[in-house]
């Protein structure tokens, strides 16, 4: 079993110092608005993750009147103790230790399973592309260390190959041909890999997304999902790569004239539709936020088989703006799921939680500072 047995927060977001036990099952995080009941999930992810959910600048997570953050969490994984040590001080290297052992945030990303649902996630439905390119290069970088790697190169490949194509304008076709094959070669070839890779993280979140969408929305509804790209992908590798290559070369022209790359999986989409329909732009809220979640619990079934074992689930205020079917629906889940979760709430919900374990602890936060901790053993 994965789950974090305490944590120990200094300077980050609106915490001085607070030293925090948790129940490896059931964690219920409550208080009024702008207490810091997100910043102490964000505090939980960002030991696991090494980034935050709710912005890419680490400098906003210090406390404003503190030079620095540093957490240290005590997280169990395979029954075994460790031990995960951050800090960070602005505009300087953000240092990792796990049991005593400086690691890179990269090496850290696989490690200890997580997943969180926020409000922001709606984001995912709504907002453009690249939030869900985000969304699916972050997913797979933390199933595979390959691809992180590939995506690093294709991105550095893609910047040089632009700079390239920017001085390319007006030159003979021969020479340019010549100049941009061997860029052309290691882009195709990240490239398909990248696409590839999306494509097979789609379909599993698409296989178990439908069937928490259809129990969320009793079976009325359902959910699909399909990667938008910029090259037709094709079942096999070779052939994807083929296609891309051909679609390079098809572009050179609009690629000179506008001086960057115009085809490949930095461009690419996932479209998300509900009953068919683009959810995007057809979708209400409620179904929007139902989507977003049903992404998030694939992902949690995504990582169980990945790592086999539970992640640890984050939902923040996640109760207040499902309707009660929806709600029932995800406690059904949160009840089966065996893992660790930490949920956060503004209203009372104890009677809802009862049904997920009676085994649970209440961490009350005031002003960034827990308080009337109650535990509660199970019977
Ligand atoms: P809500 O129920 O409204 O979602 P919350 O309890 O989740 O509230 P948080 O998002 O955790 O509230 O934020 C609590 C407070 O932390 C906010 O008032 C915010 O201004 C403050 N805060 C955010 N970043 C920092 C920082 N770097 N330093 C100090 N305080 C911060
Ligand atoms: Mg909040």
């Amino acid at each position: 079993m994965f789950y974090l047995e305490s944590l120990l927060i200094k300077g980050f977001r609106n915490y001085h110092y607070q030293q925090l036990q948790f129940n490896p099952r059931l964690n219920i995080i409550c208080g009024g608005n702008a207490q810091g009941k997100t910043n102490l999930l964000e505090s939980i992810y960002y030991l696991s993750v090494t980034r935050s959910f709710r912005t890419r600048r680490d400098q906003e997570l210090v406390n404003w009147e503190e030079p620095l953050f540093y957490l240290k969490g005590i997280f169990y994984k395979y029954d075994l103790r460790n031990s995960i040590r951050i800090s960070y001080r602005k505009n300087a290297q953000l240092k990792v230790k796990v049991n005593d052992k400086a690691v890179s945030r990269y090496a850290h990303l696989q490690q200890f399973p997580i997943v969180v649902f926020s409000p922001d996630d709606v984001l995912l439905i709504r907002e453009g592309p690249s939030i869900r390119r985000r969304f699916l290069n972050l997913e797979a970088s933390r199933l595979s260390p390959q691809y992180f790697e590939e995506l690093r190169a294709y991105q550095r490949v893609l910047q040089q190959r632009n700079n390239l194509l920017k001085k390319l304008y007006g030159r003979g076709s021969r020479q340019i041909n010549e100049l941009l094959e061997p860029w052309d070669e290691t882009l195709v070839s990240l490239g398909s890999n990248i696409i590839h890779t999306r494509v097979k993280i789609i379909k599993y979140l698409e296989k178990e997304g439908k069937v928490f969408f259809e129990n969320m929305t009793s079976s009325r509804e359902t959910i699909s999902l399909e990667y938008a790209a910029s090259v037709e992908y094709s079942e096999a590798f070779n052939e994807t790569k083929e296609i891309f290559r051909r679609r390079l070369e098809k572009a050179r022209e609009i690629e000179i004239r506008k001086g960057s790359t115009v085809v490949g999986p930095h461009l690419d989409d996932l479209k998300i539709m509900i009953n068919g329909y683009d959810s995007r732009k057809y979708s209400s809220q409620g179904q929007k936020r139902t989507a977003a979640l049903s992404l998030k619990m694939a992902e949690v079934s995504l990582f169980r088989k990945e790592h086999n074992d539970c992640p640890i689930i984050l939902l923040d205020d996640v109760f207040s703006e499902f309707d009660e079917k929806r709600k029932m629906h995800l406690l059904d889940f949160l009840r089966d799921n065996s893992g660790q979760c930490f949920i956060s709430t503004a209203i009372g919900i104890d009677n809802l939680l009862e049904s997920i374990s009676s085994d649970y602890k209440t961490i009350s936060i005031h002003q960034g500072r827990a308080s009337d901790e109650v535990s509660r053993p199970g019977n």
